[in-house]
């Protein structure tokens, strides 16, 4: 298991506490000196784990765990015939997948794992996205000049802020949770009809649009212009009176849906914030740059990178727990069994052979 070497990437697919459940699968551990350092483990909490450099450490692993796509040099260091298993974002990086191709890695992509009960264990798309709501709900409270509880004190009283939750998926359930326990006022919406009971049972208020858009998989489907607008005219009322906005909106392979729009931000409090957790998928706000704080007319709108690496010690622990709840399918007594009669395995799987597995990454990139 080598260090992450993606710039700003502080999270580590190997933990201490899955050392021994590993071990017990029969497989001998490897890891690059220093690769927990940036997610608050040493050297030496990784007991029974051999530690040496990145060269011996592609020269010899039969299995590779990530948590970033390799670079393009690193996929060249792969063993030929080896396994990867991480984030390999799919949709882009034609060179590293050919890469992957020439080196007949077995490259299994952790986001391409079903979301079918059975795989919950595995599901790193949600155990991160949960880490990146809550750190959402922290980022708006710290950027907020307003307080988020309310408090009555010998100054006076202060009234709760008032904070609005964009996307009930993973991620925005886990901003509502959060916004709610910081004691703020919490509005949510969604265009899919199930996520209202699900924001009622954490406390939040559902703003109904009556824009109704359930796709397929259980996923949002993008807009018709009507519906846009239906949904822009009661969304920017509330967005108005809002002074935290998390939008977490997404729409799987397509750009992020656009939903705040410069007017409306225009109508927004001087002091109120946005938190753009799709601003790396494009954003929901018209105005969000990822990575940037842009202040427009005294309201604040960020859309952080790679949010999750700011929690890397329990996104580490998460993470690491999804790769092996995948890798107990993939090994018996000690050796490499791919099932592909699974689910789990033919589904996430990017590369094997030679060949591309997934089918849309296959038209594009062949
Ligand atoms: P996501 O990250 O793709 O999208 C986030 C949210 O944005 C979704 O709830 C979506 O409905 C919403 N959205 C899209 N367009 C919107 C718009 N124009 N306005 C407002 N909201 C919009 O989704 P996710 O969080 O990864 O998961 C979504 C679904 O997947 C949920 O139904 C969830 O329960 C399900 N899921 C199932 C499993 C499982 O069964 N193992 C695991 C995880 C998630």
């Amino acid at each position: 298991m080598p260090k992450e070497s993606a710039p700003g990437e502080r999270r580590v697919a190997l933990v201490p506490s899955v050392i021994e459940p590993l071990a017990k699968l029969g497989v001998k551990l490897l890891m690059e000196k220093g690769a927990g350092e940036n997610s608050g483990f040493d050297d030496t909490d990784y007991q029974g784990v051999e530690l040496t450099n990145a060269g011996t450490l592609y020269k010899q692993a039969d299995i590779l765990l990530k948590v970033q796509p390799p670079s393009l040099d690193e996929a060249g260091k792969l063993k030929k015939g080896s396994i990867l298993l991480g984030f390999l974002a799919p949709h882009t990086g034609d060179s590293r997948i050919r890469k992957l191709l020439e080196r007949k890695v077995s490259a299994f992509a952790i986001e391409l794992v079903p979301r079918i009960t059975r795989a919950q264990s595995i599901d790193a798309l949600s155990s991160q996205a949960s880490i990146a709501g809550y750190k959402a709900a922290l980022l708006a409270a710290s950027l907020c000049p307003r307080l988020f509880p309310m408090l009555t004190t010998a100054a006076g009283t202060i009234r709760p802020a008032k904070a609005l939750i964009i996307g009930a998926g993973v991620a925005g359930l886990q901003a509502i949770a959060t916004t709610k326990r910081l004691g703020a006022i919490t509005e949510a919406y969604d265009v899919r009809a199930a996520t209202k009971e699900q924001v009622e049972s954490l406390g939040g208020k559902f703003i109904n649009t009556g824009v109704k858009a359930e796709g397929e998989g259980g996923y949002a489907r993008e807009l018709t212009a009507a519906e846009r607008q239906q949904q822009q005219e009661v969304l920017a009322e509330r967005i108005a009176q809002a002074d935290a906005v998390i939008s977490t909106a997404a729409i799987p392979g397509r750009p992020a849906p656009k939903i705040i729009d410069k007017a409306t931000v225009q109508r927004m409090k001087r002091g109120s914030v946005i938190i753009d957790l799709a601003a790396e998928s494009g954003g929901n706000c018209e105005l969000t740059q990822a990575g940037k704080h842009i202040d427009h007319h005294g309201v604040v709108i960020y859309g952080p990178e790679n949010i999750t690496s700011t929690a890397a010690t329990h996104a580490s622990e998460m993470y690491a727990r999804n790769l092996y709840n995948l890798l107990v399918l993939m090994i018996k007594d000690g050796a490499q069994r791919l099932d592909w009669d699974d689910q789990v395995i033919a589904d996430s799987c990017l590369t094997h052979a030679g060949e591309i597995r997934h089918t849309p990454t296959r038209e594009r990139v062949e």
